[in-house]
C-alpha cells in the first residue's frame, strides 16, 4: 500500500460503497427461501491464516485500499472442526469430511462410518433419494477422503481400491478429478456399462454435454496449479459440473474441493499454497456467478482444518511480503527439480524465484543441491518464508476454527459460529422432505464389509 492521502480514501469508501451493493445482489428478495440446488465447496486445509495470507497476496500495492477477495465477500461465520472423543481435538480429513457430509463426529480416518464402524447416510445419499444429482470435482483423486466421505463408506480412509469399487453404486452424475490409478479398466468398463462417459484427458472435458461422466485426469492428485499456471482446472471442472448437473428438474448437490491446498501446507510451502489459494477462489468465483444467474441454488464454502499452522508474519518481525509470492514462476519441488539438472542453475533459481539470492543465501542453496532435489527443494521452501516472513508451526494439521462463507437461499442460517456438523445438519434439512413419486433411484450404497482396524497415520 502506498501512503495515504485524500483521493484515495475517497476510493476506499466508494470501493465500500460498491462492494456492499455488490453483496446484495447475492440475495435478491425474490429468491426462494429453500434452494432448488447446493454446492458445498472446502479448501481442505484452509485455516483463516490462508484466507488472510491470500487477501495480502492478492493486494494491488499501487493502491491504497487492500481490495477485498471472494473469501471476504461472501464470509458469514465459522466452525469448531473437532472429530469425536476418542480422536482428541485435531481432526483429519476424513472425519471433517463425515461430520460436512453427515452431521455426526467420528474418529480420524473414517469415511462416513460412526465411531461404531456403522455406515451414517450421507447428504449427497438423501440427496440422491429425493430425485437430486450429485456430483464432485477436486484436484486430489476422486476417491481421497473428503469426496469418498460425500459419496461412499468405509471404516479408512486408507481403502482406495475399495473406495474407487464403492463408486459404482453411488450412482453420482458427474465425477471429476484425479486418481486413474484407482480405476483399472475392468472397473472403468464396470462405469461403462452404467452409461459413464470416461475421460482421461482434460481436453476432452469441453465436449461432454451429458450425464454421467468420471473425467480422471491424473494418476493421483492434478499436479500443483502453481506449476499449471493456464489450466484453470478447477474453475473448469467447476462450470461443467454445474452446467452437466443444472440439467435435472429435481436439483442437484456438488461438492467441490480444492483439495491441494492442504498438501501444500503439510509441505510447508506458502507460494505452492497460495497458487492453490487462487484456483480455489477461481472456482468460487465461478459458482457466485452461477448464483447470479440461479437465485435458486445456494452456495456453502468452508474448510475441513487448517493445516501446517501458517503464520503470517513470523520471528518477532512486524512483516509479511507475499507479494514475492506473484513473482514466483514454479513450486519449489519443481524449481528443485530442474535446478539439480541445469549447470547455470544459480541464474535459473534466481529466475524462477523472481529475485536473486544473497552470496549467504546462494551458498546455503549450493550447499543443499549437494545433497539432492529433495533438500534442495527444502532450502528454497525457507528461502521463501524468510524472503516473505512466513511462519508455520505443523507439518500436520492444526485444530483452529475455520471460517463459513455463504450466497442464497438460506445462507443466513450459516451466520454466526457453529460446529462443523451443524453444517451438514443445516445442509441436509434443505433438502426436499419427499421423493418426488417419478424418481427411480437407487437406495444408499452398502457399507462395505467390516476389515480389520488399523490405526491411521496423519496422511493429507
Ligand atoms: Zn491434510
Amino acid at each position: 500500500m502506498k501512503l495515504s492521502n485524500f483521493v484515495s480514501a475517497t476510493l476506499v469508501s466508494l470501493s465500500l460503497l460498491s462492494s456492499a451493493s455488490y453483496a446484495n445482489i447475492g440475495s435478491p428478495t425474490d429468491a426462494p427461501s429453500r434452494p432448488k440446488n447446493i454446492v458445498i465447496m472446502v479448501g481442505d486445509g484452509m485455516g483463516p491464516s490462508y484466507t488472510a495470507a491470500y487477501r495480502y497476496y492478492q493486494d494491488n500495492p499501487s493502491t491504497q485500499e487492500v481490495e477485498q477477495t471472494v473469501f471476504d465477500r461472501l464470509l458469514v461465520g465459522s466452525a469448531s472442526t473437532y472429530p469425536a472423543a476418542v480422536s482428541g481435538y485435531v481432526t483429519d480429513s476424513a472425519a471433517a469430511a463425515t461430520a460436512l457430509a453427515t452431521g455426526v463426529k467420528s474418529y480420524n480416518g473414517a469415511i462416513s462410518v460412526d465411531v461404531d464402524k456403522r455406515t451414517i447416510p450421507t447428504l449427497m445419499e438423501l440427496a440422491k433419494k429425493r430425485g437430486m444429482s450429485t456430483g464432485v470435482a477436486v484436484t486430489a483423486q476422486i476417491n481421497h477422503a473428503t469426496p469418498a466421505a460425500f459419496l461412499s463408506h468405509n471404516e479408512s480412509r486408507r481403502h482406495y481400491d475399495a473406495l474407487a469399487q464403492s463408486y459404482l453404486d453411488t450412482d453420482a452424475d458427474v465425477l471429476l478429478g484425479g486418481g486413474q490409478k484407482y480405476f483399472p479398466e475392468t472397473l472403468l468398463a464396470k462405469f461403462a456399462d452404467k452409461g459413464y462417459q470416461y475421460l482421461s484427458d482434460f481436453s476432452q472435458l469441453a465436449a461432454v454435454e451429458q450425464p454421467k461422466v468420471i473425467g480422471l485426469f491424473a494418476q493421483v492428485q492434478l499436479p500443483w496449479a502453481i506449476d499449471e499456471p493456464d489450466a484453470q482446472r478447477l474453475s473448469t471442472m467447476t462450470q461443467k459440473a454445474l452446467t452437466l448437473l443444472s440439467q435435472n428438474e429435481q436439483g442437484f448437490v456438488l461438492l467441490v474441493e480444492g483439495s491441494l491446498i492442504d498438501w501444500a501446507g503439510h509441505n510447508n510451502d506458502i507460494a505452492t499454497a497460495m497458487a492453490e489459494m487462487h484456483e480455489f477462489a477461481n472456482a468460487i468465483e465461478v459458482v457466485e456467478q452461477y448464483i447470479r444467474q440461479n437465485n435458486d441454488t445456494l452456495l456453502v464454502v468452508t474448510a475441513d482444518h487448517d493445516t501446517g499452522g501458517l503464520s503470517i508474519g513470523a520471528n518477532g518481525d512486524y512483516r509479511w511480503d507475499g507479494q514475492l509470492l506473484k513473482a514466483v514462476q514454479a513450486s519449489p519441488d519443481a524449481i528443485a527439480t530442474s535446478a539439480i539438472a541445469v549447470d547455470d542453475w544459480q541464474s535459473h533459481v534466481a529466475q524462477q524465484l523472481g529475485f536473486t539470492p544473497t552470496e549467504d543465501e546462494a551458498q546455503q542453496l549450493s550447499n543443499a543441491r549437494m545433497q539432492g532435489q529433495k533438500v534442495l527443494d527444502g532450502a528454497i521452501k525457507t528461502l521463501i518464508d524468510s524472503r516473505t516472513n512466513t511462519g508455520w508451526t505443523s507439518s500436520g494439521h492444526t485444530g483452529v476454527d475455520v471460517q463459513v462463507f455463504a450466497s442464497g437461499p438460506a445462507a443466513s442460517l450459516f451466520h454466526g459460529h457453529q460446529d462443523n456438523t451443524d453444517i451438514a445438519n443445516k445442509l441436509i434439512s434443505l433438502l426436499p422432505k419427499k421423493a418426488p413419486t417419478a424418481s427411480n433411484n437407487s437406495a444408499p450404497s452398502k457399507s462395505a464389509a467390516p476389515a480389520k482396524v488399523e490405526t491411521e497415520a496423519l496422511l493429507p
